[in-house]
């Protein structure tokens, strides 16, 4: 006979927050950047961000600049060339 019994789960979800260093929008060197025009809200970008700084807003995603450490994974995975990564100041 087999027993049921109520098991606690624990999500692993972290946020963006300021580390040692500060804010880590500040290591970047590329910027994404997002083409709304092209965007067909697939949310790959948002999924596979490794800093969790795609956001959802409204019904489109939107970065996190202050966080966003400028890694470029965002744009390996939008299918849709929607991303393109620009220089910092240039
Ligand atoms: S560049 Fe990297 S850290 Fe920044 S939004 Fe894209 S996947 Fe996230
Ligand atoms: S991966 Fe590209 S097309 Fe998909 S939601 Fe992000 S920016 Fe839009």
């Amino acid at each position: 006979m087999s027993e049921s019994k109520e098991v606690e789960m624990v999500l692993p979800i972290s946020y963006p927050s300021p580390g040692a260093m500060g804010k880590t929008g500040i290591w970047r060197v590329f910027k994404p950047v997002i083409d709304l025009s092209k965007c067909i809200k697939c949310w790959q970008c948002w999924l596979y961000c490794p800093e969790d700084t795609v956001v959802m807003e409204g019904d489109h995603p939107k970065i996190d600049y202050e966080y966003c450490k400028g890694c470029g994974v965002c744009k390996e995975v939008c299918r849709a060339g929607a991303i393109s990564m620009i220089r910092e100041g240039g």
